[in-house]
């Protein structure tokens, strides 16, 4: 026997079904986004190590211990990208600034060396946006009400906005201060790693999950109370905006994000329930210094990152597998080889015509019986049988799995339905006493439009024969 394989440790395939939930979770940030003004950015999955060590602070447990580093052939440290703010400020100061402001967004996985743990992999995935050289508070609202909007289009309800302000580099230095006094009055009752952060980076204390800093951090002082004239104002002017838009949220003095560049609003999205304890989906905030920081000229920005793992396990909560695994439209079952070269041109011509058909291509002598077997197990959505006397008679024998119903035409019958226009077919409905020997299956095909295109499609099919 030859080697098996497997995944590297703290690594996993994403599978069917559930890379679907990665695709619904893409598929919308594409659609909403691009509607908000926000173009996608592709960027490499490697950078410098220097690039994190000097965006996200080398105090930070990132840096310090989660980078995945990957030496390259001359000797250089490069790393797996640990998130993707960095990357995208770099991308904006090497090829956009000239350009002036910029709102983007990005799609794709992230690699923290963490300690391989249940529903934790060193590779993860985020949906973030960014919006660079946006200084006022405008576009912080703007990016809440955005996942408000996609959390809403998803069928997530229950999903609490938590915001605050951190301040500035003016008012910060003040809040700092008075934040590591207190620690360091309270320095005994800390983890250890907190009595390193406490001269590193105090203000991630805030968010240690060790249940004695919890108890300490929740009689520390607040940025807030620390707040400079204009961090106030950006403050009270976010929350206007998002009261004119009567989305809910709540003013959390001790939302506090651990990396070093935030400044004034930040933001998360928490689920209420289906997560436990680690809940938030998305993180965000400003990081009005980080541009000029990181070599640009000074620009104001904003961006968040969601967490795709954590939204696909609410997604699964609500979506049932059968909605997940949709099934074909159509099922083209044959008998017989004359048959089976005409469901095998058919079928192509129903999937360039936008339709999910499918049939047991690789088995021109399958039995019906198997066939049909086949066409239930993946849930198809209707079955076309195409026989002898199908062809030869030019008939319609289609079957509708949900309802057990059977839809026979003679070729009269099929071409009087395949000459209906869609529209013509819905005002004809509409007529009082309208009488035609096809009612019943018009019926049908009001509540189904893929159906009718299915029947043109192969109404022209026989016709062709004819000729
Ligand atoms: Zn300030
Ligand atoms: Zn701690």
């Amino acid at each position: 026997m030859s080697k098996k394989y497997q995944v590297v440790k703290g690594f996993r395939d994403i599978l069917p079904p559930e890379s679907k939930l990665f695709w619904l979770a893409e598929k919308l940030a594409r659609d909403l986004f691009a509607r908000f003004g926000y173009q996608e950015i592709l960027l490499p999955v490697l950078e410098s190590y220097d690039l994190f060590a000097c965006s996200i602070g080398t105090g930070t447990d990132i840096v310090e211990k989660e980078m995945f580093i990957v030496p390259d052939k001359k000797g250089q440290n490069l790393v797996l990208r640990p998130e993707a703010t960095a990357s995208v400020v770099r991308a904006y100061v090497e090829g956009l600034a000239s350009q002036g402001p910029a709102k983007l967004f990005y799609f794709g996985p992230m690699f923290r060396y963490e300690r391989p743990q249940k529903g934790r992999y060193r590779q993860f995935w985020q949906i973030g946006a960014e919006a660079i050289g946006y200084g006022g508070p405008g576009v912080d609202a703007e990016l809440i009400l955005l996942l408000d909007l996609y959390f809403k289009d998803l069928g997530l309800a229950e999903i609490q906005i938590r915001i605050n302000n951190l301040g500035c580099k003016i008012c910060r230095p003040s809040y700092r201060e008075a934040l590591v006094k207190y620690l360091t009055d309270n320095e005994a009752g800390l983890c250890e790693d907190c009595r390193r952060r406490l001269s590193t980076n105090p203000l991630r204390v805030l968010d240690c999950k060790n249940e004695a800093c919890k108890t300490i951090a929740q009689s520390a002082p607040c940025p807030g109370e620390f707040l400079c004239v204009d961090c106030a104002s950006h403050f009270e002017g976010l929350q206007r905006l998002l009261n004119l838009q009567k989305v809910s949220f709540q003013v959390d003095p001790r939302l506090v994000r651990g990396l070093d560049y935030y400044t004034r609003t930040v933001f998360e999205f928490q689920a209420q329930t289906g997560l436990g304890a680690q809940n938030a989906v998305v993180g965000g905030g400003r990081y009005d210094g980080l541009v000029e920081e990181m070599g640009g000229n000074p620009a104001p920005a904003i961006g968040f990152a969601l967490g795709v793992e954590r939204l696909a396990l609410l997604l699964e909560q609500k979506i049932s597998r059968s909605e997940l695994v949709a099934g074909p439209e159509v099922f083209l079952i044959f008998s017989g080889e004359e048959a089976y070269r005409f469901a095998f041109q058919l079928l192509f011509l129903l999937r360039a015509s936008g339709l999910y058909a499918e049939m047991a291509i690789d088995e021109p002598s399958r039995s019906l019986r198997s066939q049909l077997k086949f066409s239930d197990r993946i849930k198809s959505k209707s079955a076309l049988i195409i026989g002898e006397d199908e062809l030869k008679n030019k008939l319609l024998n289609l079957k509708l799995m949900e309802s057990g119903k059977e839809l026979k035409l003679e070729y009269q019958g099929l071409k009087n339905l395949a000459n209906i226009d869609w529209e013509e077919l819905k005002s004809h409905l509409q007529t009082p006493g309208f009488a035609y020997a096809g009612r019943e299956y018009e019926q049908t095909l009001v509540q189904n439009r893929d159906l009718l295109k299915l029947l043109k499609i192969y109404f022209n099919e026989l016709n062709k024969l004819e000729a």
